[in-house]
């Protein structure tokens, strides 16, 4: 198994290789018109990596020179049409990922013709070297980061355009759900998240989804909302790196997001849902808080907004939790 894992490094390092050399071959300008397309700079693009898996091309043949068939099998970078092996991504601008050792485990690549019909994104299965739920794209980049907080986004064009504006923190869960794991790998490193997730209902749900794991995993989060933008990417291309940074200085700890969300569902100048409000609150803000200190600090805004005494919200608080 150790000897299949090293193999498999290396065959990710020669396909790594290979995918970036088509990148600047001058019959492939397709993709780096692409690349300008989307405001990726040159120097953004090597320090992700960036390649190009050409249509036509020989990678399989190549790779079988010098591994054998199992080896390419457990990749995952290759499919079978009628007994016919060929690269999934082909077609696609290349992102590598990279574990946080800095070896290329996995490869994600997207379609450059937004005509195409194929999905738009592409990425390795898991495979003995690559467990998507257990890595963040950029990490190997922002675990040096000298910032006490992480900001966490979907995607790897999120990613890439905010360090390519200096914010050397971000990471990327890559469309998945965000893990227990995921939260176990970043707290190896700080224990601040800031969330940055995409600005439609799909992200907003993922953002108290996530803020929740990584909480209860012991982290200090805060959750960031982009208004005029669906997703960093787009926000710090249309408004520049300093509104992020604000927006980011003004995003709210998870609590109060979560409370904010809550309240927005409810009209609170009638009783009956000012009652249903107060049963929501407890079981999705007061319940999930461990600290004492915070759950007082949520009572009494409880009360604030509600009008009911502080004490009669924790009598009856601590009469849900007995049952
Ligand atoms: P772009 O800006 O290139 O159009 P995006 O990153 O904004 O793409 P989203 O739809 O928001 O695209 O998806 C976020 C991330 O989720 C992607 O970067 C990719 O990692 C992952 N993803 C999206 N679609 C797929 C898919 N069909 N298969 C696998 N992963 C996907
Ligand atoms: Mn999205
Ligand atoms: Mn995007
Ligand atoms: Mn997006």
């Amino acid at each position: 198994l150790a000897k299949q894992k090293e193999e498999l490094i290396n065959l990710h390092k020669d396909c790594f290789e290979y995918f970036r050399e088509q990148l600047y071959l001058r019959k492939n300008i397709e993709a780096v018109k692409y690349i300008i397309k989307r405001r990726i700079a040159k120097d953004t693009a090597k320090r992700f990596g960036l390649g190009f898996c050409p249509e036509k091309n020989d990678l399989y043949d190549r790779l079988s020179q010098k591994y054998s068939k199992e080896i390419i099998d457990l990749s995952g970078i290759f499919l079978e049409r009628n007994g016919k092996n060929y690269c999934r991504f082909e077609g696609r601008l290349i992102f590598p990922i990279f574990d946080t050792m800095n070896r290329v485990i996995a490869f994600g690549g997207r379609i450059i013709s937004d005509a195409s019909a194929a999905p738009k994104y592409m990425n390795s299965p898991d495979t003995l070297i690559f467990s998507k739920s257990r890595i963040l794209y950029g990490l190997n980049i922002a675990k040096q980061s000298k910032e006490n907080e992480f900001v966490v986004v979907e995607g790897y064009m999120d990613v890439i355009a905010l360090h390519q504006e200096g914010i050397d923190n971000a990471v990327g869960v890559l469309g998945t759900a965000l893990t227990q794991d995921h939260s176990f790998l970043l707290r190896r490193y700080k224990n601040e998240v800031v969330l940055c997730l995409d600005s439609d209902e799909a992200g907003k749900k993922a953002a108290i989804r996530s803020a929740d794991i990584l909480y209860q995993n012991g982290l200090m989060v805060r959750v960031m909302e982009l208004e005029g933008a669906k997703d960093p990417d787009e926000y710090i291309k249309r408004f520049g790196k300093d509104a992020f940074l604000l927006k980011k200085q003004n995003s709210m700890f998870v609590i109060d997001y979560k409370v904010k969300e809550l309240k927005n569902q409810y009209d609170l100048t009638k009783s009956d849902q000012k009652f249903r409000f107060v049963r929501e609150y407890f079981e999705k803000i007061l319940i999930p808080i461990s600290n004492e200190v915070e759950r007082q600090e949520y009572i009494k805004k409880l009360s604030d907004l509600t009008g009911v005494n502080e004490n009669v919200i924790s009598k009856e608080f601590s009469k849900t939790t007995q049952k």
